[in-house]
């Protein structure tokens, strides 16, 4: 049976997490904002005291933790909805991307010291961590396109290459890399590469520059272009197997896409929600803007694309949990393509309906637009996607999709 409701279990602890996001975060996040004024690239003190509190009430560490089973896939969906109504509530449960992704690959092909080094204190909070697969010199879409370069040096490796878009490294607390790379340029394509852990204070680990996105900075986490200059690593930097890394790295983005489109969700609410009440307490013409022109369309139309736009990601997520990845894919590849187009256009509307307070920064719709545009390239372009989709109705594989 398809369920794609709220379990006993995660009912209460939506409730506590939605009164907590609307107590402690929303009212929070402007001051949020005018802390990171002062310095840019430092975490707000308002972000440890929100985390504080999130430990307190219990919701601190809700992708995984040590004392407690995790949630599934169609469960975590929904806790992950939550999040997205607000920019900055998913790092207050210590559930931001890429950190979850990175969490997930250490507790299953982890070492026992990695675990210990590295997965741990990610639980615990007191690190962040990065995923980098995306080059500058390659079209990286094409995960077979792949060029740095890690190679045996003794008992150890040394890696080379550079890597752009690397989310979150130029957060001061972000203590390691999951960097992709080739390790035997000769296996078949899906073998050629592996997953290295690289901790950010490596020697010849250089941040070149951080990336914006449409002018935003996304500081304190950012986006950086790294270079790999003879970096000296252990033997046992490797996650998992020697030319596992495709394979860990599809595991990896399969849930994290439904974790980002889940989030995109509740960032519609929050756009409609504001769009509901711009459009019923501002007046022109002698009449509320919910009355004017094909206002009511508007507000009907988003309602009805974020209802649809949820039960697919939910299906994504309930296929994923009881059938497994490889028959997920194509359910994902549906929903990484139509969730941020949705969101895109109730932001757009939400925006219309603001008129120029819209594309200002005194609504969070303008950054929230940016954040969802990025989305349709990061974790892979639509275009990628809907490639698997169709090949799939024609009964063929891609083969280096991640
Ligand atoms: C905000 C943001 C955050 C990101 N964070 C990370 C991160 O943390 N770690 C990381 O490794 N990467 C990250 N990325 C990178 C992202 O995953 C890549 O940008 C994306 O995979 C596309 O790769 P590319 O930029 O090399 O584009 P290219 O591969 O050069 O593709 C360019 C365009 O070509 C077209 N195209 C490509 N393939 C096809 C096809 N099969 N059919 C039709 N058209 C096609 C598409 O229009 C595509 O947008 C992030 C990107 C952004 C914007």
């Amino acid at each position: 049976m398809m369920y794609l409701g709220y379990s006993d279990r995660v009912q209460p602890m939506l409730e506590k997490l939605r009164r907590f996001i609307d107590e402690e975060i929303i009212p929070n996040e402007s001051r949020y904002n005018q802390e990171l004024e002062g310095n840019r690239w430092s975490s707000p003190p308002v972000m440890q005291t929100m985390q504080a509190a999130a430990r307190e009430a219990g919701l601190f560490n809700l992708f995984l933790s040590r004392d407690a089973e995790p949630f599934s896939q169609v469960e975590y969906a929904h806790l992950a909805e939550q999040m997205g109504r607000s920019e900055i509530a998913a790092e207050v449960f210590n559930c931001a991307s890429p950190d979850t992704g990175n969490m997930a690959v250490l507790a299953q092909y982890g070492t026992p010291d990695q675990q210990k080094n590295f997965l741990i204190p990610l639980i615990a909070g007191s690190i962040k961590s990065a995923f980098a697969l995306t080059e500058p010199a390659v079209a990286s879409s094409d995960a077979g396109n792949i060029a740095s370069m890690a190679r045996r040096d003794g008992n150890g490796w040394i890696l080379e290459g550079e890597k752009s878009w690397v989310s979150g490294a130029g957060d001061p607390r972000c203590g390691f890399l999951v960097v992709m790379c080739v390790t035997d340029p000769k296996a078949p394509l899906d073998q050629r590469q592996s997953l290295l852990l690289v901790p950010l204070d490596t020697p010849g680990v250089e941040i070149r520059r951080m990336i914006s996105v449409f002018g935003y900075d996304d500081a304190p986490q950012g986006h950086a272009q790294i270079r790999f200059d003879k970096v000296r690593l252990p033997a046992d930097a490797l996650i998992g197997r020697q030319g596992q890394g495709f394979e860990i790295a599809q595991d990896r983005l399969g849930a994290g896409r439904i974790h980002h489109c889940m989030r995109s969700i509740g960032a519609a609410e929050r756009a409609l929600e504001l769009m509901g009440q711009r459009a019923q307490t501002r007046y022109a013409f002698g009449k509320p803007l919910s009355e004017l022109g094909g206002n009511v369309d508007v507000i009907a139309n988003s309602r009805i694309e974020i209802e649809m736009s949820r039960l697919m990601a939910l299906k994504a997520a309930w296929r994923l949990e009881t059938a497994g990845l490889q028959d997920a894919l194509i359910d994902i590849a549906q929903m990484k393509v139509a969730v941020p187009n949705m969101i895109l256009n109730v932001i757009d509307r939400a925006i219309q309906l603001h008129g120029g307070m819209g594309v200002s920064e005194d609504t969070p719709l303008a950054k929230m637009w940016a954040a969802h545009r990025a989305l349709r390239l990061s974790d892979g372009p639509d275009e990628v996607h809907r490639e698997m989709i169709a090949r799939n109705e024609f009964g063929r594989k891609s083969q280096s999709y991640l």
